[in-house]
């Protein structure tokens, strides 16, 4: 249950919202419970004035030794109110009259009971109001103890001191009142709350869950199907949009998978038909001349040789497509490796009469893979010589330009027409099928231009078909020179 995430998110969302709660019912109890108070001592300290302003006038009427006990009866009787104690000591602490009657002497041992005059609570804190002119403090006793107010007052040239106490017997009962009420409102809410949270989960997930099932239906057969986008602008529309890009990717690439395994079958069944047939044309024939089986081993080798030119070269461009083509780089000289080049190919061009030409360069040192260079060049040797009719010419140069080396391989030969010269270096193509696998020396399947342009960019580099007319063509590969930094190949 936990894992689903509507589930967690109502969790939290109660825990939070309880915490919250909590908190705020907390505060206000707190605030609630000091504003009383703070109206209490404000009661209090009035009372104390109305009382002494009583007692004044009271005292002026009296005569005799106990003029101040008569005059606080009088006031006492004048401002008592059912929860208040009222109480006047002389400077001994003796009690010389108050609303309760609490004998003096019981006062002194402080260990009768009967009202809150005589506790130990009351005792400390008469102690404490002789240190300040006026004090207020908590006396227990009663229900829930009591609110003191004491200060000092002179009547006829004595001190005295007047306590008056109140009952917090109905702050309390507020109190518990506040603190009930949250007691059940706090749960309700909380109830209210997390059923609403899960509704509001549930509803917000809703597009997500539709989304996750809509893409468990999506596979390689309808690859072409997209997820729904109900709002572009939102967090889920943007999900859906990068599912859907994903996807668009995706299909693009399984696309490009299926025609490269369509290709290459196509490409494979050529030589083994002739394998087959040529084969099976051997083995039909009773008696056979030596030079006829010759003749057929001839065309069995040559075709297995180009078959297995064919796998190297499917087998290379998925190992680089993969990443997997380990480079092997080394430092060596860049004019002597196509000078190598060049020479082997020149058995080639010799049985074409092509002149081919390498005006020698100056030393270009570099870092990279010695035996993919040499095949990328063998490459563009082979198909200048290929696609260039007898008598013609090829003509190859290696220069430095700022941090890069450019090696071009310039021909005479046929050229490449204008509409389908962007589509050179894709796999499988060739601009006529049927002259590039007619030529005697086994014609290519249209994946030398593409393994050529891998080589170069595997090095940081590029290669780029720079020209091509009824004049000839030249390829041009860009290989950044040693001192570059992105020459250093990995
Ligand atoms: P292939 O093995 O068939 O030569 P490539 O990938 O090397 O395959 O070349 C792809 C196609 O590009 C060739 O079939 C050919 O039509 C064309 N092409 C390549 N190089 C040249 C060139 N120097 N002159 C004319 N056409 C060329």
């Amino acid at each position: 249950m936990l894992d689903s995430i509507r589930v967690r998110l109502t969790l939290w969302y109660t825990g939070v919202l309880t915490l919250v709660l909590v908190v705020l019912a907390l505060i206000t109890y707190f605030i609630f419970w000091q504003s009383t108070l703070q109206r209490t001592d404000v009661n209090l300290s009035e009372l104390s004035e109305a009382f002494l302003t009583t007692l004044d006038a009271e005292v002026k009427d009296q005569s005799g030794p106990d003029s101040l006990k008569l005059a606080g009866q009088v006031a006492i009787t004048e401002h008592r109110f059912r929860d208040h104690v009222f109480a006047i000591f002389d400077a001994a602490r003796n009690i010389v009259v108050s609303s309760q009657d609490v004998p003096p002497a019981t006062l002194v041992s402080g260990l009768s009971a009967g009202g809150p005059l005589s506790s130990h609570s009351f005792q400390r804190f008469l102690d404490a109001s002789s240190r300040s002119e006026r004090l207020f403090g908590k006396v227990k006793g009663g229900e829930d103890g009591y609110r003191g107010f004491a200060r000092h007052f002179s009547s006829s040239r004595k001190t005295y001191t007047l306590v008056i106490l109140q009952s917090l017997h109905p702050q309390q009962e507020m109190l518990e009142e506040v603190t009930s009420t949250f007691a059940w409102v706090i749960p309700i809410a909380i109830v209210l709350a997390s059923v609403g949270g899960y509704f509001l989960a549930r509803k917000s997930l809703a597009p997500v869950v539709a989304m996750s099932s809509q893409a468990g239906r999506i596979g390689a057969a309808n690859l072409h199907e997209r997820l729904a986008v109900q709002n572009g602008r939102d967090e889920l529309g943007h999900l859906a949009q990068s599912f859907n890009s994903l996807l668009d990717r995706l299909s693009q690439s399984f696309e490009r998978q299926q025609r490269f395994m369509a290709d290459a079958s196509h490409e494979l069944r050529t030589p083994v038909a002739i394998l087959r047939g040529e084969s099976e044309v051997a083995l039909s024939q009773q008696a056979r001349s030596l030079e006829e089986y010759r003749e057929s081993l001839v065309v069995l080798h040559h075709e297995s040789e180009r078959l297995t030119h064919i796998v190297e070269d499917l087998f290379t461009l998925t190992r680089a497509d993969a990443g997997q083509y380990p480079l092997q780089p080394g430092d060596f000289y860049l004019d002597e490796l196509v000078a190598e080049c060049v020479h082997s190919a020149r058995t080639l061009a010799l049985a074409k009469k092509i002149s081919l030409n390498f005006g020698e360069a100056s030393e270009f040192p570099i870092h990279a893979d010695e035996s993919l260079l040499r095949r990328m060049i063998l490459n563009l040797l082979d198909n200048a010589i290929k696609y260039t009719s007898e008598g013609g010419r090829v003509t190859v140069t290696c220069r430095s330009m700022a941090d890069e080396y450019v090696l071009s391989i310039a021909d005479t030969g046929v050229g490449i027409p204008a509409d389908l010269q962007p589509r050179i270096f894709e796999r499988f193509f060739r601009v006529d099928k049927a002259r590039s696998r007619a030529e005697s020396d086994g014609g290519g399947a249209g994946l030398g231009l593409s393994i050529s342009r891998w080589i170069a960019e595997a090095h940081h580099g590029r290669l780029e078909l720079t020209r091509s007319d009824s004049a000839g063509s030249t390829f041009t590969a860009y290989l950044p020179a040693p001192s570059s930094p992105s020459a250093s190949t990995s």
